[in-house]
């Protein structure tokens, strides 16, 4: 039976913690009877800063409830490096971790089918919204274009996935590899790899308290997303320059027709013409500069080039700990 972590970031949560942990506690309890967790699992809360009484909460019940466990960061960092403090604890502790939002808003009944996946050797399952029915139009339209949007970018990204995912050790010890500032964690958990499946879910509204992500906060994340991942707007910055230098050719020969028709001051064609040219030179310039600027900060990630899945040798396959499910017998 793996030992499961339930990571929960919470960032000035009071209103919904004490239900939170109540509902939350139910359902673990219920996996671990149910034998598909064992009494070692842990929900483990990460406090990011909050302002209220949320680490409060969480000491008081991590004394009576065993199953509550509790990590204190220094300030709020935001939702992202929080959640990757609590995977970084985590991984130390757990066979592996589900990470959900302490409002709740993801559907806690699905737990079950991702350890169901874990345990048939999903290294990553992702939780997927099977519908957008809660969200407001804005909210589903603009979330819906920025994926088409990443897609085009040539980012790899999970359809209507949010942070509702378990990852088992190994994917989480690869986590670990990546060492960037700006997180998004979405973009970086498909490039991991190692085989992965999908649970879908339908997301509620949150019970109490309001959201902590305001639009400024969305934006920002938004654009996190784009340039941790892409460096194809700096391409798009030379291939302009490429169109403009074209274009300069095709208004040359415009403007040498309009002055032997005579139908042009002295000096405009000449003026246009370099106008023009220059113009489209200097773009392609800091394209060229860009493609430079691209590669220093693809390097200055220092993302790991390889991840090993499995290593066979001398007909021994590593590492070990994940057995075949084909072998072991079910009655565990
Ligand atoms: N959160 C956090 N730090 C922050 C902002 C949010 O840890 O700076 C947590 C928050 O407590 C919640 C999760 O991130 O568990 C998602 O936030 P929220 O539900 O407010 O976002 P929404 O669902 O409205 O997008
Ligand atoms: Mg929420």
């Amino acid at each position: 039976m793996p030992i499961v972590y339930l990571v929960v970031p919470c960032y000035n949560e009071e209103a919904v913690l004490p239900e939170t942990i109540k509902r939350l506690t139910v359902k673990l309890h219920k996996l671990v009877k149910a034998g598909k967790a064992s009494p070692e699992s842990r929900m483990l809360f990460v406090d990011d800063g909050s302002k209220d009484t949320t680490w409060n909460i969480i000491e008081q019940y991590s004394s009576t409830n065993p199953y509550v466990a509790g990590l204190k960061l220094s300030r709020n960092r935001g939702h992202q490096n929080a959640l990757l403090a609590g995977l970084m604890t985590a991984k130390n502790y757990c066979d592996c971790a589900i990470s959900l939002d302490a409002d709740l808003q993801d559907d806690i009944e699905v737990l079950g089918e991702f350890l169901e996946r874990y345990a048939e050797g999903c290294e990553v399952v992702y939780g997927v919204r099977s519908s957008r029915d809660t969200d407001t139009a804005f909210k589903r339209s603009t979330a819906r274009s920025y994926y088409k949007f990443m897609k085009a970018l040539g980012v790899e990204i999970v359809y209507d996935h949010a942070d509702y995912r378990l990852m088992g050790k190994r994917a989480l010890e690869a986590l670990a590899e990546y060492k960037e500032v700006n997180l998004f964690l979405r973009g970086i958990v498909p490039l991991i790899g190692f085989r992965s499946d999908y649970v879908y879910y339908q997301r509620n509204e949150r019970f109490a308290g309001e959201s902590k992500y305001p639009l400024k906060k969305m934006i920002r994340f938004a654009m996190d997303g784009i340039t941790s991942f892409s460096v194809k707007p700096l391409q798009i910055i030379s291939n302009v320059g490429i169109i403009i230098c074209l274009l300069s050719i095709i208004f040359f020969i415009y403007a040498l027709v309009s002055l032997f028709s005579g139908s042009s001051v002295a000096g405009w064609a000449s003026l246009m013409c370099s106008l023009w040219f220059l113009g489209g030179l200097q773009m392609l310039c800091i394209g060229i500069v860009g493609s430079y600027v691209g590669r220093i900060y693809s390097e200055t990630k220092h993302r790991p080039r390889f991840l090993i899945d499995r290593l066979i040798i001398s007909g021994k396959t590593l590492p070990e700990d994940r057995p075949d499910p084909s072998e072991t017998d079910s009655s565990n």
